[in-house]
């Protein structure tokens, strides 16, 4: 199973977690920008943060036999703080750059104006630069705030086949997916999607346009839920090749619309994606970490 990994905070994760998730399949990622928990106070470290995505981190994942990709935007939640908002007039800069697939994440938090501006015109530079767009809808609300995010998406004029609306469920799945956009699930250890309800939600819309990640981060989540996802459609009845075109297929269709994506055409990254022998030692620690969700 190869696995595909469309939206993955690896910069909170560990070493370990690497080589777990090339073990479980994953061959390639995308890690969009977002926040750290911890409120950042001027551009600069937006900066230093997009360089980190852009630099270390894709070196790191090398180093696991792993293609690393990221989104670069200005993230919902610090769209509202006005130390922030200046690092808008930073992303052409980035955005210019090969590793970047994506403007993102973008969207609503709590749907403030000030939100709604930076998504605006984060869309607008999405169109400039001919890059996908991927949009973070609101963990609280989530119905509203997934249909004012298709209003604004509506009124950019961004075509909807460069969208994703990513941490969706089975209440607002059925909002999205005559839009023409692409619809994203987060799956988690003990909130919002698990493996079994995305099974559900797939046998009943069908595999077009899905995409399927983790959104592991920093809070309580699970790097291999991508794979455990795979194994109960498999379970469900669907075939290798549904796995495929959801955990693999999908998310390199989209990407690829940023003509960025370092994998080849067959999906394989064997060439040179050998994990090196990692060095850490072995433990593998998710039980460990008591912050609470809230990021992705
Ligand atoms: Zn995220």
């Amino acid at each position: 199973m190869r696995i595909f990994d469309p939206h993955i905070h690896m910069t909170s994760r560990t070493t370990d977690d690497y080589r777990a998730m090339y073990d479980a399949g994953v061959r390639a990622l995308v890690e969009p920008a977002f926040w750290l928990g911890q409120p950042r106070t001027s551009p600069a470290s937006f900066s230093d943060y997009f360089d980190g995505l852009l630099g270390w981190e894709p070196y790191r994942a090398a180093q696991y036999g792993i293609r690393h990709h990221c989104t670069i935007g200005l993230n919902p939640k610090e769209a509202n703080d006005p130390r922030c908002t200046p690092v808008l007039d930073l992303l052409p800069r980035f955005l210019a750059k090969d590793g970047v697939v994506a403007v993102g994440e973008i969207g609503f938090d709590t749907v403030t104006p000030a939100e709604e501006h930076a998504f605006a015109a984060q869309l607008a530079l999405a169109v400039e630069h001919r890059l996908p767009a991927l949009v973070h809808t609101p963990h609280r609300d989530k119905a509203g705030g997934t249909a004012r995010s298709l209003a604004v998406v509506a009124e950019s004029g961004i075509d909807p086949g460069f969208v994703v609306l990513d941490h969706l469920n089975e209440l607002t799945v059925g909002h999205v997916v005559e839009t023409g956009c692409w619809m994203g699930f987060s799956i988690y250890p003990d909130t919002k999607m698990t493996p079994s309800r995305m099974v559900e939600i797939l046998q009943r819309y069908g595999t077009e346009r899905m995409l399927v990640n983790s959104a592991a981060d920093w809070g309580h989540s699970d790097p291999l839920l991508t794979r455990a996802t795979g194994e109960a459609m498999l379970a469900a009845g669907f075939d290798e090749a549904d796995v495929d075109r959801v955990l693999w297929q999908n998310p390199t269709a989209f990407y690829a619309q940023s003509g960025r994506l370092d994998v080849d055409a067959t999906g394989s990254t064997e060439s040179g994606g050998v994990p090196a022998n990692p060095t850490s030692p072995a433990a593998f620690l998710y039980a460990g970490n008591s912050v609470a969700r809230g990021g992705s």
